[in-house]
């Protein structure tokens, strides 16, 4: 294979092989954009060298072919003395992983050539600054050095000075300082620091392919279920210096707002800088806008570049650059993140603007995003009239929308910690790097004092949909002391309640009270779709929605237990409801005592008589919620867990009874009902007395719901109304199961009928939640009219693993271990779950062709699982009410 691609060779489809960087690279080559010329080593060699921990046969040769033709190109030889070409190495996924694999610059700098470079850039003081950050960077990313010890040598080289900063020390202080690395790199690895260029490179080379696997890749590549086994593509690029003086700088730009998606200038500019600086937010920046007064000619350029750019590419892009001595380069570009509300505005724009169709726009939002603009955000606090409890205490730059409120913490290690004892937490800090992303991920919100809409935080924040405020210059930040200071000199500690606001980056002491999202106002129907202060936003969500709409097979059903449930979910644009519990109808004070009272019956007397008592109840439930449905299906469960659920917790009963037998006052019902508890007492009551074999066992409990639910469809039909019930059993194993309850529940539609003048049709039907019953579908749905995957029970039988423990107990390990990337409960598991239910919709759609096929498990509302459900043909899928514009939304996007 071909290991080797030059920038000339390569395009942007070609993500896997090239990773992004790379990929972009040929990308702007080929469009004839300014790029500095360079070569991409590809993921595959990467592949090879981690399998066998050497580089594939051929690649040697490969990369010294490219190198002599880069050579050509340039006019001069890498570390060549007298005038040097410096390359960077640089890693480039196929998903951008900001900061998280290493990079080295000014490849090519030795004892023999610094000279040379000095005499080229007329600047002796610049090419022994480049050769310290070379032997420095290559130390510590290459050769594994401690980055520390070379801080540590800077600072005492600055205080031997009498300064704190960098600028001040000169060509021969640098040059000093270059001896000091080279004895650390020699007394800490036992080697030299390389003076062969190529040895430098491969070197290079060889540490990027490695960093794919370092700790802090790893995790990244879990938190965004990026694959493991991508690796990560190498480019090798000729250098160019943002750092040769005023008339050189670097930056950063994004074609659109990154936060809000209005159209304009955005971008930070640092003169006299090298890219990292940046980034990392070390020096303040200036807006780019700035840069039309400092080089006009390059900023039209850019401007004149970054428009190509978004027409080629039809979306937001975002911009590297560096201007060496005036010529503008081009050092990355790529479709950028956003926010999820800048991704809704600009999709409807770019519709807007006749680049990309409705199709396309809907392909480019997504359920997490619609999901993250459900959240509600902050109030405005009455601060001035005294009346809010919290104080803004600053204003930085609203870098990650969302509002979140929780202890100050100052470092990543307190974050988690804290976080695992159950805290929110915002983790505060001057700026962060990749080392702060364990705690980025604990913390409900980041706050930092440094560095603007491109700086780490905000740029991993908006990756992970995380409210970030970052930039807020007013607060002096003491990491060391566990404290900042406001402007007006009070001091938050560690443990402070603060609250930021992601969407206007305003930070305040105490806690702030949330207002609903403007979004879930609109599916509320309280906020009109034009009436919108948001930028569109809500006009965007609404066109876009609309769309999915249109699109969709999949009907969305909600799983909802009482009238209010059921009107929201009508609201959020419910096709029904996909499972009522009724299990939550027996809850309540004078309910539960019913259902105590036919646990407790002796005789069949006293049961029918707990049943005649509890009919009306559920009859009354059944016809409100048929009237808040009206017109639409409403699938009705029977009574699913096991009684004992009903009963008083065994150990307070049992010291209940104690007490009171030691007060010889015990009560009659008392030790009844601890007789009872003790009865029912299961060790695995989720394999136990429950579902359809409660309904098997109690007689006349299902006949009663059955009944409750025909006498509630007929008084609403003779009311007018349009009630559309099904009767659903859950836990069925076996279709023998299925047969009885169906014989009983007939009789008793038969003689509702009769009663009451209406002709009833009710489907009766069962879930699919036990690996038995998926197993024997094409029995079951002899008679069974449509399934429901129960997928929450069926994920726990056929992993074997307990829902109700498994996630707080060994699923962090689990997730660590990359056994799975995501909960099973959570996402279908496609292989084992899901080819389950591909099975049992085959042999049930067999036996009867004209069989309804849902979901009404947890993976309903799940963006991932309803692809899955799309592409198994279903025909609902049914989830909680708030994910039901979620489920939409991907329900659409499946289907285009
Ligand atoms: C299921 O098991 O997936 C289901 C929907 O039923 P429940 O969650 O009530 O057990
Ligand atoms: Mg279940």
């Amino acid at each position: 294979p071909k290991f080797v691609y030059s920038f000339t060779e390569g395009n942007k489809d070609l993500k896997d092989l090239l990773g992004g960087k790379g990929a972009n690279l040929a990308e702007m080559t080929n469009l004839g954009l300014p790029v500095p010329p360079g070569f991409t080593i590809t993921t595959e060699a990467c592949k090879v060298y981690l399998e066998s921990g050497s580089e594939p046969a051929g690649l040697r040769d490969e990369v010294s072919a490219h190198l002599d033709a880069l050579e050509q190109t340039m006019g001069k030889r890498l570390g060549q003395a007298d005038d040097p070409l410096l390359v960077s190495v640089r890693s480039g996924a196929k998903f951008s992983m900001p900061g998280m694999m290493d990079t080295v610059l000014n490849i090519g700098l030795s004892d023999a050539s610094v000279a040379g470079l000095a005499a080229q850039a007329g600047d002796e003081r610049f090419a022994w600054d480049s050769y310290r950050r070379l032997v420095q960077m290559f130390g510590k990313t290459v050769l594994g050095v401690d980055g520390d010890l070379f801080e540590e040598a800077l600072d005492e080289a600055k205080h031997a000075k009498g300064t704190t900063n960098d600028l001040d020390l000169d060509a021969a202080d640098l040059e000093a300082l270059v001896d000091r690395f080279k004895d650390i790199v020699r007394k800490e690895t036992g080697r030299d620091f390389p003076q062969d260029p190529r040895e430098q490179m491969d070197l290079a080379v060889h540490a990027v392919f490695e960093s794919w696997n370092s700790d802090r890749a790893r995790l990244y590549r879990r938190q965004e279920r990026i694959p493991n086994d991508l690796a990560t593509a190498v480019n090798v690029c000729s250098m160019v210096f943002g750092n040769l003086g005023a008339d050189s700088g670097t930056g950063v730009a994004f074609t659109r707002d990154p936060s809000t998606g209005t159209q304009g200038v955005y971008g930070d500019y640092l003169q006299n800088a090298q890219g990292e600086d940046v980034v990392a937010g070390i020096r303040n920046t200036v807006p780019l806008a700035e840069l039309e007064t400092l080089d006009k000619a390059s900023y039209d350029q850019l401007m004149t570049i970054m428009e190509t750019l978004e027409n080629h590419y039809r979306d937001l892009c975002d911009i590297e650059f560096t201007i060496e001595r005036g010529k503008l380069w081009m050092l990355q570009t790529r479709v950028g993140k956003r926010t999820a509300a800048a991704a809704f505005r600009i999709a409807v724009q770019l519709v807007d603007q006749g680049l990309i169709d409705l199709d396309e726009a809907l392909h480019r939002v997504n359920g997490a995003q619609l999901a993250q603009l459900m959240f509600p955000r902050f109030a405005e606090p009455a601060t001035s009239s005294g009346e809010g409890k919290a104080d803004r205490i600053a204003w930085g730059i609203a870098a990650s929308p969302g509002a979140a409120v929780g202890k100050a913490v100052f470092d990543s290690y307190t974050a988690v910690k804290w976080s695992r004892s159950g805290e929110k937490v915002i983790l505060v800090r001057r700026e962060t790097n990749p080392d702060d992303l364990d705690g980025m991920i604990a913390a409900e919100g980041i706050l930092t004092s440094r560095g603007g809409k491109t700086s780490h935080a905000a740029v991993v924040a908006r990756g992970m949909g995380k409210t970030c405020v970052c930039g807020a210059e007013e607060l002096e930040v003491d990491t060391k002391k566990r404290r900042f200071a406001t402007a007006d000199g009070r001091v938050v500690e560690e443990g402070d309640l603060i609250s930021i606001d992601g969407s206007t980056g305003k930070v305040y002491l105490g806690e702030v009270p949330v207002v609903p999202s403007p979004v879930v106002e609109y599916f509320e129907g309280t906020l009109h779709a034009g009436a919108d202060e948001q930028g569109g936003l809500v006009q965007a969500v609404h066109r876009i929605m609309a769309h999915a709409d249109v699109r969709r097979r999949l009907r969305v059903r909600a799983n909802a237990d009482n009238a209010d449930d059921a009107s929201r979910a009508r609201r959020y644009g419910a096709q029904g409801i996909g499972l009522c519990r009724t299990e939550h109808m027996f809850l309540g004070e004078e309910r539960r005592k019913e259902v105590e009272q036919l646990i407790l019956a002796d005789t069949d007397q006293e049961r029918e008589s707990a049943l005649r008592t509890l009919l009306p109840l559920q009859k009354g439930d059944f016809v409100e919620l048929f009237q808040a449905m009206d017109g639409l299906p409403v699938t009705v469960r029977l009574l699913d867990p096991p009684l004992h659920e009903f009963l008083p917790d065994i150990t307070e009963l049992s010291v209940r009874v104690a007490l009171a037998e030691a007060r010889k006052d015990p009560h009659e019902n008392d030790l009844r009902l601890l007789q009872a508890v003790h009865r029912l007492h299961e060790q695995n009551p989720m394999l136990g007395l429950r579902g359809v074999r409660l309904g098997l066992v109690i007689p006349g409990l299902f006949s009663m719901q059955v009944r409750a639910i025909a006498e509630a469809a007929a008084e609403r039909r003779l009311a007018g109304g349009d009630p559309r019930p099904e009767i659903m059993i859950p836990l069925v194993g076996t279709v023998q199961e299925l047969e009885i309850v169906r014989e009983d529940a007939e009789k008793v539609l038969a003689e509702v009928r009769a009663a009451t003048g209406v002709d009833l049709d009710i489907k009766l039907g069962t879930m699919i939640e036990l690996p038995r019953a998926a197993v024997t579908a094409g029995q079951i749905a002899e008679a069974a009219e449509f399934f429901s995957f129960g997928t929450n029970d069926l994920t726990q039988t056929v992993w074997g693993f307990s829902r109700d423990d498994v996630e707080a107990s060994f699923f962090t390990a689990y997730l660590e271990k990359g056994i799975f990337g995501v909960s099973p409960f959570e996402t279908i598991d496609r292989d084992g779950v899901g080819s389950l239910v591909k099975q049992a919709v085959a042999a049930g759609r067999a036996t009867r062709p004209d069989l309804k096929l849902g979901v009404c498990g947890e993976h309903g509302g799940d963006p991932d699982s309803v692809h899955f459900f799309h592409e198994v043909g279903l025909d609902y899928v049914s989830c909680s009410p708030f994910r039901i514009p979620v489920a939409r939304l991907e329900a659409g996007r499946a289907a285009i």
